[in-house]
Parts: structure tokens; C-alpha cells; sequence
């Protein structure tokens, strides 16, 4: 079972990903995008673990909510409203639940992707987060272990995003010229997924 604890502890994890992999996103988005992506999540994350050490949340939905709106209020352009309505339509499906189980995670997190998409107008092969996202949440299953396949998924979907023309967001402003590039969004999701398999693995 899942408990509050492991989703401060998720969410941490991520924080100390994207401060680890700030300036490669940053690089990633100078390519395609207006190169503020890496200091616009690192800011946002930050956020959320003051947020979440001041006030901790006694279930794992409120956990989810409470990130998720401190990315929409710290987080600009297009990746607060997006990783902010992944964060709290993830942790909506969580609901009251003290301790949820992986399989409830996984589904949770299916219906946090699918707002995404929605938010976004967007679908798998555009270049986007959900390039990542989609494949680590179908890779989830009802055992903790699977955690680690979603990083595999994810990683593996945001390094495919290279070959591809953006056809949503920032990135698909410069048509052809987006080809060639790994996709920030999708490279900041594969971070947030890996995040949760070295938190599984840690608790293991
Ligand atoms: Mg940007």
C-alpha cells in the first residue's frame, strides 16, 4: 500500500531530479522552445516540497492536489496548467483513500494523462509530455514492480520524440525545424516517472 508519506516522498524525488536535470531541460528547450523549462520546473517543484513540509497532507489524493496547485501558481507558460492538472486530476481519482494500492495509482494516474490530453488537445506522436506519459501509464500495473517499466516506457517515449515534428505547443511554431530534438515536456515526464520507481525501489 501507498501512504501519504510515499507520495511527499514521490514528489521529493522528482524536486531533486529536476534540479539535477535542470539545465539539460533548459538546453533541450533553448532548441525548441524559449529555454525556461528546466528553471520554470525546478522552480515549481521547489515550491511543492515547501508546500508539502509546512502542511503535509494526511492522504495521498490531498498530497497529489496540494502539488498540483502550487505548479499552477509557480510554474509559467504552458507546463504549470499541464503538469498542474495531471498532479490534481491524478490525485481527484486518488480520492480520501489513507493508503491507496498500485493498482489504484495506476489508474489514477491513466485519468491524470487523459485531462492532460484533453488540457492540451494533444495526442501521442505530437512531441509532447504525452509521448512519455502515455506509455509509462500503460506499462502500469497492480505491483509496485511495475514502476520500473514505466521508466523504462517513459524514457524510451521521450527519447523517440526526436525524430518527430511537434504538432502542439511552442515547438510546433517552427514546423520542420522541430525534427531532430528531444522534447522537453516529454523528457521532464520521463523525470516524474522515474522518480516513482526510485521511490518504489527505495521503500522496497
Ligand atoms: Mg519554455
Amino acid at each position: 500500500m501507498l501512504d501519504a508519506e510515499f507520495f511527499r516522498r514521490w514528489l521529493a524525488a522528482v524536486a531533486a531530479l529536476v534540479d539535477r536535470e535542470a539545465d539539460r531541460l533548459t538546453e533541450l528547450d533553448s532548441a525548441i522552445g524559449d529555454a525556461d523549462h528546466g528553471s520554470n520546473l525546478r522552480r515549481g517543484f521547489t515550491a511543492v516540497g515547501a508546500a508539502l513540509e509546512k502542511e503535509p497532507p494526511a492522504t495521498p489524493g490531498a498530497v497529489l492536489m496540494l502539488a498540483g496547485r502550487q505548479l499552477v501558481s509557480t510554474v509559467g507558460g504552458a507546463s504549470g496548467p499541464l503538469y498542474g492538472t495531471l498532479l490534481r486530476r491524478t490525485g481527484k481519482a486518488l480520492g480520501d483513500d489513507a493508503e491507496v494500492t498500485p493498482a489504484q495509482l495506476a489508474q489514477a494516474l491513466r485519468a491524470g494523462v487523459a485531462a492532460v490530453a484533453q488540457l492540451g488537445g494533444a495526442k501521442a506522436g505530437d512531441k509532447t509530455m504525452l509521448d512519455a506519459l502515455e506509455p509509462a501509464v500503460a506499462a502500469l500495473g497492480d505491483r509496485t514492480e511495475s514502476f520500473a517499466a514505466a521508466r523504462v516506457a517513459a524514457e524510451q517515449g521521450a527519447l523517440a520524440t526526436v525524430p518527430l515534428l511537434a504538432r502542439k505547443g511552442r515547438a510546433s511554431y517552427l514546423g520542420e525545424r522541430s525534427i531532430g530534438h528531444q522534447d522537453p515536456g516529454a523528457t521532464s515526464s520521463a523525470l516524474l516517472v522515474a522518480a516513482l520507481a526510485e521511490t518504489a525501489e527505495a521503500a522496497a
